[in-house]
């Protein structure tokens, strides 16, 4: 058995469920904060429930066929593209992943798409465009699907450059931006490397950090071909070929925003179940990069209200 017992727990069963790699950092990374060893963080007991997914009144919608919870203790890594031990999916089963976000526009369009196929992603936020759209970021987190990190700036984290410190940091950095931008809630323990590049000493240390890491089963090539048609042949050529698996998507990129409700209608038809996964435990991000990142976005720790909430116009 490939799979490791204990690892996957199917928490639900139902049909529908009732109720796109390579983005160049808009901006140079601040200047690094010293990396400490990672020290285990104080217990998260804030941490809020994640609302539920909405309701969904479409019958004939994609759905969600089973919800997994996974146990990330030790870095597991899902996706046979990197990864050839956890074959945790039956035939026809996919995961929808999203990386780059959060992103205007795009991710929303992406959420809208999910929401009308009363269906779930895990989205691959990074963590610099999470400071720049919190409130996207939260709205992916309130429609209740899966949010991991994808580090703080998208660097290529096998570029001999960086010090192994530089590396964590970028890791380490993008937990504790999302983690901001969520208004204080931790993401999942879930990581996906920039571009799948797997540097070992960085799947060493997730796996000290007990996260999970990602790679795919099948790539849309959705951040080198901006032809839909295109987009969508790699989707289904792949699925074809391997019968099931992790796709790997950009919310980031407005042409797959914009094709996704046409991928969610051909999966839908070709009989493709969607599958949930979360974490069973969210990540712990380490208090010294939560406070460094609250210092370089140059905002008060006290308060994570948004725009809306703090200026309203009001009549004379
Ligand atoms: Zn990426």
């Amino acid at each position: 058995m490939r799979v490791a017992a204990g690892l996957l727990v199917a928490v639900s069963l139902c049909v529908p469920e009732l109720a796109w790699s390579q983005t160049a950092a808009p901006q140079a990374a601040p200047a690094p904060a010293p990396a400490a060893a990672p020290a285990p963080a104080a217990a998260d007991a804030a941490q809020p429930k994640q609302p539920a997914r909405a309701a969904c009144n479409n019958p004939n919608a994609l759905g969600v066929a089973r919800t997994l919870e996974i146990d990330t203790t030790g870095g597991p890594g899902f996706g046979f593209e990197h990864f050839k031990e956890l074959d945790f999916l039956k035939d026809k089963e996919v995961v929808l992943t999203f990386d780059d976000g959060p992103w205007e526009k795009n991710t929303e369009m992406v959420l809208k798409a999910l929401a009308d196929e009363c269906t779930t992603g895990i989205f691959f936020e990074i963590g610099k465009h999470a400071t720049y759209y919190p409130e996207i970021a939260k709205k992916v987190w309130n429609a209740g699907h899966t949010i991991g990190t994808h580090t703080w700036s998208h660097e290529a984290l096998v570029n001999k450059k960086l010090s192994e410190d530089q590396r964590k940091e970028e890791i380490e950095k993008g937990i504790s931006a999302v983690k901001w931008a969520l208004g204080g809630v931790s993401p999942s323990s879930f990581f996906r490397f920039p571009a799948l590049q797997h540097p070992p000493e960085m799947v060493t240390y997730l796996g000290t950090r007990n996260i999970a890491i990602f790679s795919c089963d099948v790539d849309s090539f959705d951040f080198k071909y901006h032809d839909p048609k295109k987009v969508m042949n790699l989707i289904f050529h792949g699925l074809e070929k391997k019968g099931k698996g992790i796709i790997l998507m950009h919310d980031f990129h407005k042409e797959t925003a914009a094709l996704l409700p046409e991928i969610l209608k051909r999966l839908r038809e070709e009989g493709y179940k969607v599958v949930a996964m979360r974490s069973k435990s969210p990540v712990k991000s380490l208090p010294q990069y939560d406070e460094a990142l609250a210092k370089d976005t140059k905002l008060p720790t006290v308060s994570n209200r948004p725009l809306s909430s703090v200026v309203t116009e009001v009549s004379q």
